[in-house]
């Protein structure tokens, strides 16, 4: 689940991390009266959407009087807005940030996460921080410093002022950043988060450190433990198809290409895509009916594929193990009777009672092209697709 950068901000807040003085607005004139209650002669407008490269696109502007706050506030809200993290989609501005302005010196980087390959808990910490990390991590690698963390020790202060120092920072600032890095290992784990990003962490004029950014993404597996967190959680920021596939219990992530695919299983989902890859092609979507793939999801399943208009060809990979192949084959021709499927369907059967599922696929009627193993299948699709 991902996060607002006012609610990463609250959460801060909470483990004792100093964040700027900040209020949410739902309206122009709501973002004046936060910016009054805001003291300064200079405040931030923030766009709150679920992407970051804010500032590139124009969702995070600086205000030098209450006019301006609301005509930023006012030219924000309301609208969508598409960034160079936003996977191509236009997210709605629902909400502004207005925060206390400050004068930035340098922009540093801070994240932690679960690091997979060294299955610890790390801190990736950076002294070039600020709005495109990637472009340093692929520049000057050597600028990037991880911190991998004991999982018995927990973290440790001197690791966070070996940090701070790595980081060229001073005494003080060693000092407020080794309050932060604890209080951040504390949320990560209180909360079960999976990513934690401050962009920037930034070293004032005044020399003091300051939060500006936060990205907060928590693990949906531990989702149920926190009903503080589930409550935060904002649909309107999410894919529309993937929301729907949650209700449905469907495991499904929207992609950009135009081959729509049903598949029993993830590990098959994957290899299905990456077959379609192989042969030329580029699925429009991951999709896993589960293991128990009855009638009523492969419809909805169906559906959900559907949805997009880019789809111009499915195949239906299915692996008979726990579920028989003539019941899967039942499902697929209810499913492309009642849903009015108009694109050709290329469906692969493999397991217990392929040979009885095959024969019903084939007296159906239905315009389905039958595939005599994954790749023979990817290669029809593919062929499929390109019309
Ligand atoms: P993002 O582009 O979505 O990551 O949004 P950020 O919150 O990181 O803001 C983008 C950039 O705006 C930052 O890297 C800063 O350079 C600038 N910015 C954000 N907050 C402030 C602030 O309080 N004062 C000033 N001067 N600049 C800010
Ligand atoms: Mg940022």
């Amino acid at each position: 689940m991902n996060f607002h950068e006012y609610q990463a901000k609250q959460l801060f807040a909470d483990y004792g991390i100093a964040v700027p003085a900040g209020r949410v607005a739902r309206n122009p004139e709501e973002a004046v009266a936060a910016a009054k209650a805001i003291p300064g002669t200079l405040w931030v407008v923030k766009a709150q959407i679920h992407a970051g490269g804010r500032g590139k696109a124009g969702g995070v502007k600086l205000a030098k009087s209450y006019d301006e706050v609301k005509q930023y506030a006012a030219a924000m809200l309301g609208t969508r807005m598409e960034t160079y993290q936003s996977a191509g989609v236009a997210l709605p501005i629902d909400t502004v940030l207005i925060c206390e302005g400050t004068d930035i010196a340098n922009e540093l980087y801070l994240s932690v996460l679960t690091d997979r390959s060294s299955k610890t808990i790390t801190f990736i910490a950076s002294a070039e921080g600020g709005v495109e990390i990637e472009k340093t991590a692929h520049d000057n690698p050597d600028a990037i410093k991880s911190l991998h963390v004991n999982y018995v020790q927990g973290l440790q202060p001197y690791q966070c002022r070996e940090m701070g120092f790595s980081l060229g920072l001073n005494a003080k600032q060693v000092g407020q950043l080794t309050k932060i890095m604890l209080g951040l290992y504390k949320l990560f784990n209180d909360k079960d988060l999976a990513l934690v990003e401050l962009n920037p962490l930034a070293i004032l004029k005044s020399g003091d450190l300051a939060v500006l950014d936060g990205k907060i993404n928590s693990d949906d597996n531990a989702t149920f433990r926190h009903p503080d967190l589930a409550a935060m959680r904002d649909i309107r920021q999410e894919d529309e198809t993937e929301v729907l596939a949650s209700q449905h219990d469907l495991n499904y992530v929207t992609m950009d290409g135009n081959i729509g695919c049903m598949v029993n299983g993830a590990g098959l989902a994957m290899a299905t895509m990456d077959v379609i890859s192989l042969n030329g092609g580029s699925p429009a979507n991951f999709l896993d009916v589960g293991g128990g793939a009855t009638k009523e999801r492969v419809t909805e399943a169906f559906k959900l594929i559907l949805k997009s208009s880019s789809v111009k060809a499915i195949f239906v990979n299915i692996f008979g193990g726990i579920v028989r192949c003539d019941m899967i084959a039942e499902g697929i021709i209810a499913a492309v009777k009642e849903v009015d499927v108009k694109v050709p369907v290329v469906v692969r059967l493999e397991g217990t009672n392929v040979e009885k599922g095959k024969e019903l696929l084939k007296n159906s009627g239905l315009a389905i092209t039958a595939a005599d193993d994954i790749n023979d299948g990817a290669k029809k699709v593919v062929a499929a697709a390109k019309g």
